[in-house]
């Protein structure tokens, strides 16, 4: 379960394309807004084949939401909630 939203399974799909607490960095690195979930898979092999630089925004967002996360994490800890 995804710690921040509560509302699906925290694997790479709802990180990449569906959580809401990474919807901005999503939106600026990887350029998307998903409403069909049936195609998550495809938008996940289409950006890494880009050559439109796909696996470097891919490692920019991967990076971002790894400190926001742990930003979170860390205020998780630090309220005792
Ligand atoms: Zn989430």
């Amino acid at each position: 379960m995804c710690p921040f939203c509560l509302e699906s399974v925290e694997d790479e799909i709802h990180v990449l394309f569906v959580c809401p607490v990474y919807a901005d960095i999503s939106l600026k690195y990887l350029g998307t807004v998903v409403i069909d979930e049936t195609t998550l898979e495809q938008q996940c092999v289409s950006l890494l084949a880009s050559e439109d630089n796909g696996a470097l925004n891919l490692a920019k967002f991967v990076f971002c939401a790894g400190q926001r996360r742990q930003s979170h994490t860390a205020g998780v800890m630090a309220t005792g909630i």
